[in-house]
């Protein structure tokens, strides 16, 4: 059977989508061979504050922001539920669609990576997906210092020399890292600078600047 190129699933809040998304995803197409990336804004938990803006909003700025580049496309599935989101259903739900046979990969940061044992289900996660971790300012890819847990699957799962090409032969379950250019930039940083009245220029898409100013986004909150 032919080799098919394996499809990203990049999850997160978003609260807002900006470059170190952005240049994640990209660099994530471009290293891995990607087909594809999904993009799935998490869904908004009908009785908690956070994320600090709505699902609607948040959905709304990375379609903006990914327009335009034919790799990527946006998966409304987790935003439009109204319900917290966990990952192991959505990538259930990506299996069914896309079919046995077909190559996922779950794309992290570094300190999503290291975080993995406190999410709902993780480790049916690896008979759904691949995962690829990249490197983020301040968090190590360093199997030593990740929990034990994650220890012993990252060990039974790595790929050696982080080969890409591991990613193509099988539909799920291994793991590697890949180097992204470092860009410390995060949601909280732009949400405080926002909140402090400051410019949050050139670390976001211009459309997605646009849509916060055009709705007063994150202006009234602590940035926290
Ligand atoms: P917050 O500051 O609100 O926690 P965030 O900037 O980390 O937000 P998320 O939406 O939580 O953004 O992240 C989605 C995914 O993108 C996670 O896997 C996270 O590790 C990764 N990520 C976010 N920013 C970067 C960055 N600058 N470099 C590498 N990975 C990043």
């Amino acid at each position: 059977m032919p080799e098919r190129r394996p499809v990203g699933v990049f999850g997160g809040t978003f609260d807002p989508v900006h470059v170190g998304h952005l240049r994640l995803a990209e660099e994530a197409a471009e290293a891995l061979g990607l087909a594809a990336v999904r993009w799935i804004p998490a869904g908004q938990p009908r009785h908690r504050a956070s994320p600090r803006v709505a699902a609607a909003h948040r959905l709304r700025m990375v379609d903006l922001a990914i327009a335009g580049n034919p790799r990527f496309c946006l998966d409304a599935a987790e935003a439009e539920s109204g319900e917290a989101s966990y990952t192991v259903p959505t990538l259930a739900r990506l299996r069914a669609e896309l079919g046995a046979a077909q190559p996922l990969v779950l794309l992290l940061g570094a300190d999503a990576y290291a975080g993995l044992p406190g999410w709902h289900r993780w480790p049916e996660l690896f008979a759904l997906a691949h995962v690829a971790v990249a490197h983020r300012p301040g968090f190590a890819v360093d199997a030593a210092a990740l929990p034990a847990a994650l220890q012993a699957e990252h060990r039974a799962r790595h790929v050696p020399g982080d080969d890409p090409s591991a990613l193509a032969a099988t539909p799920a379950g291994r793991i590697l890292s890949f180097p992204m250019t470092p860009l410390a930039v995060s949601a909280t940083q732009v949400r405080a600078l926002l909140a402090a009245g400051r410019s949050a220029r050139y670390l976001l898409p211009p459309a997605v600047i646009d849509y916060i100013d055009l709705h007063h986004l994150y202006r009234n909150h602590d940035g926290s």
